[in-house]
């Protein structure tokens, strides 16, 4: 039995905290997972900034409700769906995921979660757990599922580790430097490819 688990952001969605830079044209938001290896570390910079500029929760949410999904990224989660069963095990927060998660017709999501004030204010982020990512892949592997593990940056490798086939789609150039022991693939028809490779 195989399981497919699936990074959200430069996958199947843009970069939530690239659209917010772009739209409050705060430059230091555009740093990602793809940037920054320390998750904490972004997180904490991240909420400082929303502080130090008064942004608020429904300033962000508001941003993300004007984002799509990647080009075929509903139709490829459609057609794998339809094979094997799919979690996107995702960094991103339950109180932004949802707009993006109606319009790939509601996968299944594991993420984390915000903390908020009264005045809507974003306070402090709640990882579900610490390494989640990997252990969910641990977890499933403990209920005898055969895992297949993709993502695109620094905060799915141990996920792609721990997984029985690891696989990068659209990585940056510094994460398939580091780990060239993962397959690397550019679209969609690729990712395709090396799943049904890795059911077969
Ligand atoms: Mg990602």
């Amino acid at each position: 039995m195989y399981i497919v688990c699936a990074d959200l952001e430069g996958v199947f969605v843009p970069e939530i905290w690239i659209n917010v830079a772009k739209k409050t044209g705060i430059e230091k938001l555009r740093l990602t997972t793809r940037d920054v290896p320390d998750y904490d570390k972004l997180m904490t910079m991240r909420l400082e900034i929303l502080k130090e500029h008064g942004l608020l929760l429904s300033d962000i949410q508001a941003v993300i409700a004007d984002m799509n999904p990647l080009e075929g990224a509903k139709d490829f989660l459609d057609w794998l769906r339809s094979r094997v069963q799919v979690i996107i095990v995702s960094d991103t927060f339950v109180q932004f995921a949802d707009p993006l998660m109606a319009k790939l017709n509601r996968p299944t999501l594991f993420c984390n979660s915000l903390v908020i004030a009264q005045n809507g204010a974003v306070m402090d982020y709640i990882l579900r757990q610490k390494d989640g990512k990997r252990k969910v892949a641990q977890a499933l592997k403990g209920l005898n599922f055969s895992v297949i593990a993709t993502g695109d940056s620094y905060n799915d490798i141990t996920m792609l580790k721990e997984a029985d086939a690891g696989i990068l789609f659209c990585p940056p150039e510094n994460v398939i430097k580091e780990f060239p022991q993962f397959p690397v693939v550019t679209n969609y028809e690729g990712l395709k490819e090396k799943i049904l490779a890795a059911m077969s």
